[in-house]
């Protein structure tokens, strides 16, 4: 028992000390005993105790329960970076002789893995439209082990009906994992939808303050032990406990920036729309949005991403680098400040995506010959929009 000068002096347990935000458990190591575990991730139990911090450790672990709780899972694992999730989810429900089924146009991050690496692993890969999910049906092999679609898709906005993949993916006894990064758990569950595993880049809107990189897996308690124990403790792409605690941080105040990254995306999406040297412009929560009716039913908050482009995209991006002050030229997305940056279309179809003639065709007829993607941030949307006005002014 302790003294506390604010309970008048009466005494207060010790145990009712509770810091009100997660501690940061940094050690790599915890006491254990002989009796309590072994030293191979083969012996490793569910209910083993923290042992060494690439295995498990009690703020990432309390980072895994709150994303597993907001998507609806059984369990959740934390890596390094979303693509540290993505590479374990791959390598781990993939072997040599198995094809994946990807989305055409996703994080260009993930379409060169798909591409450059698992085929060194003897892993075929076949890139459709998943928005078309005949598309995806006409792709299935015999040897299909894993859809992966990304919806919204980084960066075209494309959305997939994740229902409709889940039913292709049952009929072939197939696993749907789905990148619901920019969705987050406020406008998607795709586990309620069908999907087996839910995957995130925890450097965005979960973080939501572009001050830590992180990756999660969701899916089923049993999928998920094999992935820590297969890819995490193997591969080795633990998070560090510091990076679980700010986006422990950072998810506190998720469901408030969405609604407000939502609204200002709104604003910044009619602006643009309306502008006579505005092309295309995209958001899912337009009604222009080609997919506007699935959007409705898919997402309950239309997120804060917003693709436009205009005539010669890449002079003005030059003139952007140089001139903004509300938007930061960067790359990333999810973050409180808003972010802007061009990508030419002829680059991604090559370097990233190496999509054929039809696939090319149907890309630039989306997004022209280069598009701006925008993270809108939560500032006065009045300045953002001044901003842009000012810039497209000159163009
Ligand atoms: N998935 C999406 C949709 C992304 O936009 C990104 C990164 O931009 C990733 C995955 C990869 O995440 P990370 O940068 O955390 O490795």
């Amino acid at each position: 028992m302790t003294k506390d000068a604010r309970s008048n002096g009466s005494p207060i347990p010790q145990s009712s000390m509770r810091p009100v935000s997660p501690d940061i458990v940094a050690a790599t190591s915890f006491h254990t005993h002989p009796d309590l575990i072994g030293f191979s991730a083969n012996d490793l139990r569910q209910d083993a105790p923290h042992f060494y911090t690439r295995w498990s450790n009690p703020t990432v672990a309390a980072l895994e329960e709150r994303v597993a709780e907001l998507e609806g899972g059984e369990a959740g694992l934390c890596f390094a970076s979303g693509m540290a999730a993505i590479s374990a989810l791959f390598l781990t429900q993939l072997r040599s002789g198995d094809h994946l089924i990807l989305s055409d146009v996703c994080y260009a991050g993930v379409a060169e893995l798909a591409y450059d690496i698992l085929p060194k692993f003897g892993i075929a890969v076949s890139a459709v439209d998943s928005a078309d999910p005949d598309s995806v049906a006409e792709a299935v092999r015999p040897e299909t082990r894993l859809i992966h679609v990304e919806t919204p898709a980084n960066p075209n906005l494309k959305l997939t009906d994740i229902a409709a993949i889940a039913l292709v993916a049952r009929g072939c006894g197939a696993k749907l994992s789905v990148d619901s990064t920019i969705a987050t758990p406020i406008a998607t569950r795709p586990l309620a939808l069908g999907a087996d595993f839910v995957v995130h880049s925890l450097s965005k809107y979960l973080c939501g303050h572009g001050d830590a990189i992180g990756g999660a897996i969701v899916g089923d308690r049993a999928s998920i032990a094999t992935l820590r124990k297969e890819a995490l403790i193997h591969h080795g792409g633990c998070l560090s406990p510091f990076a679980a605690w700010l986006i422990l941080r950072g998810i506190e105040t998720l469901e408030a920036r969405m609604i407000v990254h939502e609204r200002n995306a709104g604003i910044v999406a009619r602006f643009l729309e309306s502008h006579p040297k505005v092309e295309k412009t995209y958001w899912p929560g337009l009604a222009s949005h080609p997919q506007h009716e699935l959007a409705v039913r898919q997402m309950a908050n239309f997120s804060g991403m917003v693709t436009f482009s205009v005539g010669d995209g890449m002079e003005l991006a030059r003139r952007m680098a140089e001139t903004v002050k509300t938007f930061s030229y960067a790359v990333s997305l999810g973050k409180t400040k808003s972010l802007i940056f061009y990508i030419p279309s002829d680059d991604i179809i090559g370097s990233s995506y190496r999509l054929n003639h039809d696939a090319a065709a149907r890309y630039r007829d989306w997004m022209g010959d280069g598009a701006f993607r925008v993270s809108v941030g939560l500032e006065d949307p009045d300045r953002l929009v001044d901003e842009l006005g000012a810039i497209l002014a000159k163009a």
